[in-house]
């Protein structure tokens, strides 16, 4: 989880300062959480408290980021 995070904020950082975009748009942030719920890594009962049991990290928040991948690569590019 902290590296995940840590490696988040970084190319989000990074991505600030080159201008590009930090946050995905509310589309996209949608289905990756779409695909996140059926996913057999899913943990928790509600999109509060949905996370990642590969990457241990809150899904409400790792959907939202550009520079979130999902571990198992079942988000679209
Ligand atoms: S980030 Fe990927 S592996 Fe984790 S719950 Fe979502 S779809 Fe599954």
């Amino acid at each position: 989880m902290i590296l995940d995070f840590l490696r988040t904020m970084i190319l989000s950082i990074v991505s600030f300062f080159k201008r590009d975009p930090v946050l995905v748009s509310e589309v996209v942030a949608c289905d990756r959480m779409n695909i996140c719920k059926t996913c057999v890594y899913l943990k928790g009962s509600n999109i509060i408290n949905y996370k990642c049991k590969l990457c241990k990290c809150y899904l409400n928040y790792k959907t939202k980021f550009s520079a979130s991948e999902c571990p198992a690569g079942y988000w679209k590019k």
